[in-house]
């Protein structure tokens, strides 16, 4: 997808001033912001936009290697992550540049979503493949039993704070600008513990295990990720959790490795069936099939089973199993092998260059280049 240029995204002029760039987010992010549209997501993705956009262009020095090398010069300062999922709220900048007008309203104290969560999930190809339900053991905060999620000790109770009076925000003088804080006192909680719950320290929340279902669909592969809204770590002050990621990673196979919808195996082959022909017995996912060998089969060639692979979870095409046949050379072979062996050798031999072609233009080939090395 291409990036819009963060000036056409703000409306500005590459030349635009601070001030010019303050008042176009300014205004972006008043049309846009969540709070006045609510479950709009692309009023949220436009809000994302335009405080990217102005993250970087407020900022002289991001601004300039914006200048210099476009979205590729600021995109390392895009933060861990890259891109996995919403960013750490609407807190920060906005509270600086904006607080007066939304922070106000709300009582002071800011709900912040959880923070998004991942899950490392290993599965066999087979499950992979087919898609299967797993449980796996997150870990989670859960209300303090002892303190009823208050924070205070059982028989006290939280007080107001008296720095902000129980706004959870407070107003500071920054040049033209009234800017609304987190009150340093309370961090925004707009309540004093003065005696913490000895189980949870105050916080009203203690961590905790939680064992959730998670649904694998068919075609999964490793570096695959499954969201799970809302099974991320728990909001603060009410605020909405976080999603959980679950990240594929498929184990080895001992005999198939995947490659996008294709599954490969090599097998092995005695010289006797290479050299006459047969059956073979192959496993496929789905049960056994029977490999036809034609004669004089070298090692090496691979026989493609159509539809024997795997359906991949993006994109519609029914991989195929390709089996590549690998003719084993007989060991422990004894003294009477050996003389057949011999013979057999023997009979070749006599043939000429007719049943070892390859070995014998390779040979000619060799002779040459020595031929040629000569002065
Ligand atoms: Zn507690
Ligand atoms: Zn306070």
């Amino acid at each position: 997808m291409a990036r819009q240029d963060y000036y056409e995204l703000l409306g500005v002029s590459r030349n635009a001033s601070e001030a010019e760039i303050k008042k176009a987010y300014r205004r972006l992010a008043m049309k846009y912001h969540p709070d006045r549209n609510p479950g709009d997501t692309v009023a949220e993705e436009r809000f994302k936009e335009a405080k990217e956009a102005y993250e970087v262009l407020s900022d002289p020095r991001k601004r300039a290697a914006y200048d210099q090398f476009g979205h590729a010069g600021v995109d390392a300062s895009a933060g861990p992550g890259g891109g996995a999922g919403p960013g750490p709220g609407f807190g920060d900048i906005f509270d600086t540049v904006f607080g007066d007008i939304f922070g106000g309203g709300r009582g002071g104290s800011r709900a912040y979503r959880g923070a998004d969560l991942r899950y490392d999930l290993e599965l066999s190809l087979e499950e992979a493949v087919a898609g299967t339900t797993v449980k796996i053991r997150i870990p989670t905060l859960r209300d303090c039993a002892t303190c009823h999620g208050t924070g205070a000790r059982p028989g006290s109770s939280a007080a107001t704070c008296d720095t902000c009076g129980g706004a959870g925000q407070v107003r500071m003088q920054q040049g033209f600008f009234s800017v609304q804080q987190t009150c340093p006192q309370c961090r925004g909680s707009g309540r004093i513990i003065r005696e913490p719950c000895p189980d949870c320290g105050g916080a009203g929340r203690v961590r905790d295990r939680k064992t959730i279902s998670v649904k694998i669909p068919p075609g999964v592969d490793t570096g695959d990720r499954i969201r799970l809204a809302g099974e991320g770590e728990a909001g603060e002050r009410g605020g909405p959790p976080g999603d959980l990621y679950v990240h594929i990673f498929v184990k080895e196979h001992p005999i198939f490795t995947r490659e996008d919808a294709d599954l490969h195996c090599d097998v092995p082959i005695s010289f006797v069936t290479a050299a006459l022909g047969g059956e073979l017995e192959v496993p496929t996912l789905d049960g056994k099939v029977v490999l036809k060998i034609p004669p004089e089969t070298q090692s090496g060639k691979v026989f493609r089973l159509r539809g024997k692979g795997v359906k991949p979870i993006r994109g519609h095409r029914q991989g195929d199993l390709l089996c590549r046949v690998m003719v084993e050379t007989p060991v422990n072979l004894n003294r009477e092998q050996k003389e057949l062996l011999r013979k057999f050798g023997e009979t070749l031999d006599q043939g000429g260059s007719q049943h070892n072609p390859k070995a014998h233009s390779w040979l000619d080939g060799v002779k040459k280049f020595f031929e040629e090395l000569k002065f």
